[in-house]
């Protein structure tokens, strides 16, 4: 996914912005993802241990309000990929604005930028992902009111405009490293041999490998069920869930 620019989160936030981006934003800041000049990171979860939005995003803690042509930012966030590094930043905050209170904003930011400090980058096992997850500190960060993203307060429907779609991209790059596992096994059991025969021929690792091909097209066939749902236009959050359950 790397090699090919469609890695998360750069994949998703470039989905979101070229649905939701004006013009200035997609020049100033998609392009350079797309080229695969950047990375990025989508700031939204905050530490469960203090009480911040996880799979309930509308419990944000991280607050933005106005200040001349500006919005001030301030919150922690947890499990931020690929934060250490990257160019772009995608930050999540509940509006304080009587016209926008009870949604959230979404602000495109240059990073990195003093005021997004990152506390921990916790040593994961999943070293394909640069920059690992990382916890931040936003402490009166100042974005201008042109890098707020679409409308105020339609920040959690964008989340979801972007999150179906990259539930689904998940379960394909998910799906293509299991053909990838599937093919080196396959080649290496009809090569090897022992007690007399090629792996493949004893029964117990034909039937492994077997199992593998059929758990393999049963998620192939969701994710293109799922893309199908969401090709019709509608969000597909029930069908893009039961994907990413059944496809991981
Ligand atoms: C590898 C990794 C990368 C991530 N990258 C990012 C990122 O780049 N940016 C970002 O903002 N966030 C990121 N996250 C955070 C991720 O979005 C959250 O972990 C997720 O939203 C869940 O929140 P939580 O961990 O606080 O769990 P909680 O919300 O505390 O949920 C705890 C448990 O309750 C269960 N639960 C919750 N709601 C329901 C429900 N409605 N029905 C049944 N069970 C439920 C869940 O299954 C879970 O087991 C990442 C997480 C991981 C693991």
């Amino acid at each position: 996914p790397l090699a090919c620019n469609t890695a998360a989160p750069d994949e998703g936030n470039m989905y979101l912005l070229g649905h939701i981006g004006s013009a200035e934003i997609k020049d100033r800041f998609l392009k350079q993802l797309i080229s695969g000049e950047a990375r990025s990171a989508f700031f939204m979860t905050e530490p469960a241990e203090e009480g911040g939005a996880g799979s309930d995003p509308s419990m944000m803690q991280t607050t933005c309000r106005k200040d001349g042509n500006h919005w001030v930012i301030n919150g922690r966030k947890a499990f931020i990929t690929g934060a250490d590094g990257a160019k772009v930043g995608i930050v999540m905050a509940a509006s304080e604005e009587e016209d926008s209170r009870g949604g959230a904003c979404m602000f495109l930011v240059d990073l990195p930028d003093p005021a997004i400090r990152i506390v921990d980058v916790p040593n994961t096992i999943d070293t394909s992902m640069p920059g690992s997850h990382a916890t931040v500190e936003i402490e009166n960060l100042r974005v201008p009111a042109d890098q707020l993203l679409g409308q105020p307060g339609e920040g959690f429907k964008y989340a979801q405009v972007r999150l179906s779609p990259a539930r689904l991209s998940h379960c394909m790059r998910w799906l293509g490293a299991c053909i990838r596992a599937q093919e080196i096994a396959t080649d290496y059991a009809c090569r090897r041999e022992a007690f007399k025969k090629t792996l493949i021929d004893h029964e117990g690792v034909g039937f492994m490998l077997a199992q593998n091909r059929i758990d393999i097209k049963q998620a192939e066939l969701m994710i293109y069920w799922c893309a199908s749902v969401l090709d019709t236009g509608d969000l597909g959050s029930t069908e893009s869930s039961m994907a990413k359950v059944a496809v991981s």
